[in-house]
């Protein structure tokens, strides 16, 4: 597994939690590879975090570890949902945090979907 900031995979993040269903989401999409859920506190009118299912703390561990059908199945799960969301149009926000200078919070891979407004400039 790479090194990265966060350590190794920790079974008791609330990412692994929901997707054990011992904490409850806001669901809007779910197939094999993901879980896609309502952000808890929206940064944006739609604020969707899409997750895979496996067992990966960055985008590193997930590009690594997880197999091709894993890797083809979370993009595309992001990107047929931006399009049954209705996003395509106007526009939208993909986003993803790794590690502390990035402030990742949940060390679960996961990316931000935002959108609904204009986004304004992209923060570094
Ligand atoms: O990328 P980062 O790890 O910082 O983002 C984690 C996100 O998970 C936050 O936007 C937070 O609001 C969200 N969250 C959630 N439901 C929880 C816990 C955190 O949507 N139960």
């Amino acid at each position: 597994m790479p090194v990265n900031g966060l350590g190794a995979y920790d079974d008791s993040n609330v990412f692994a939690k929901i997707l054990r269903g011992a904490i409850p989401c806001r669901k809007v999409f779910e197939n094999e590879w993901v879980l896609a859920f309502h952000d808890i506190n929206p940064q944006a009118p739609v604020h969707v975090l899409v997750i895979p299912k496996g067992k990966y703390v960055s985008l590193a561990d997930f590009t690594a570890a997880a197999s091709e059908a894993e890797i083809a199945g979370f993009f595309r799960a992001v990107g047929a949902l931006a399009n049954e969301l209705g996003l395509e149009a106007a526009g939208y926000r993909v986003l993803a945090n790794m590690g502390p200078d990035a402030g990742q919070e949940v060390p679960h891979f996961h990316v931000h979907l935002f959108a609904g407004h204009n986004l304004g400039p992209m923060l570094t």
